[in-house]
Parts: C-alpha cells; structure tokens; sequence
C-alpha cells in the first residue's frame, strides 16, 4: 500500500491561503476541521466544515483522520438540525470549483422551497447577510455544538 504523502497548504487553494471561507463567518475548530457559515444564507443556516490541511479526496485522509471529520460533520449537523429545526440536514463533498476537502451541511426546513432538489438545483439569489446580522445565528450554533459534543 503507498501511503499518500500530504501536502499541508497548497498556495494556489482558496482554503489553505484564508481567503474562502470568510474570517467574520467562523463558527468553531472542530479538531481536524472548521466551521463556517456559507456565505449564502437562502437556505439558512448553510454551513461549511473546511478540513485543517490541502487534501483533494478522502482517500488522501488517514483512517483516524477521516473517522475524526465524519464526527465533525456530525457534530455540527447535529447543531443545526436544532438551532433550525430541520427537516433534514444535506451532506455534500464535491470540491469541483475549489478541491480542498469541505462538507457542505444544509439544513432543510419545512418551509423550503424545493424540498426534494439538492440545493445547487434551487435558482435563487444568494443571500448575503452582513456578519453583523449573522452573529445571532453564529452564536446560537456554537451554543448547539457545546451542548451536542
Ligand atoms: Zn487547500
């Protein structure tokens, strides 16, 4: 078996230099990952979990590591499953646009639009919230993720 030699920051990735996700949408370090909320809040509460180092596929990861982001991920889906009240949470990892390793997890409330479309088949507008009106729900799920870990 060849071990995948990692490459701790690539200089040309968004995620690795800080400038995706946005600083002022942090809402915790989870360990291995962070998490953010997505810059669009049409579905709200939109959040992504940005893995700590460049890796493109989950086969770049270690066992431990990929076992650790899975619980992540779960922890923070867990957190806004209940700041939402969700239907359901959306789970996704594509990194067609930006291949660094970040899961997209959507809550999907009852009052959704388009309840049985992923969210990137949903036209809208993306809604830009200043951070200032983001802290509440920042705040709220950072609240959720203590009381769920
Ligand atoms: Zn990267």
């Amino acid at each position: 078996m060849t071990l995948h030699q990692p490459n701790l920051t690539d200089p040309s990735c968004k995620a690795c230099t800080g400038t995706w996700p946005r600083a002022d949408h942090f809402i915790a370090d989870l360990g291995l990952s962070k998490a953010y909320l997505h810059d669009d809040q049409f579905f709200a509460g939109w959040t992504v979990v940005v893995f700590q180092r460049h890796a493109t596929e989950l086969f770049h990861l270690s066992p431990t590591e990929r076992l650790q982001l899975m619980e992540d991920v779960t922890t923070v889906a867990n957190a806004l499953a209940k700041t939402y009240g969700a239907k359901k949470i959306n789970y996704e990892l594509l990194g067609n646009q930006l291949p660094h390793i970040h899961w997209h997890i959507i809550p999907r409330l009852a009052s959704d639009p388009a309840p049985l479309e992923p969210v990137w088949r949903v036209p809208h507008e993306p809604v830009l919230r200043p951070s200032s009106e983001l802290r509440s729900d920042i705040q709220r799920i950072q609240d959720r993720i203590r009381s769920v870990r």
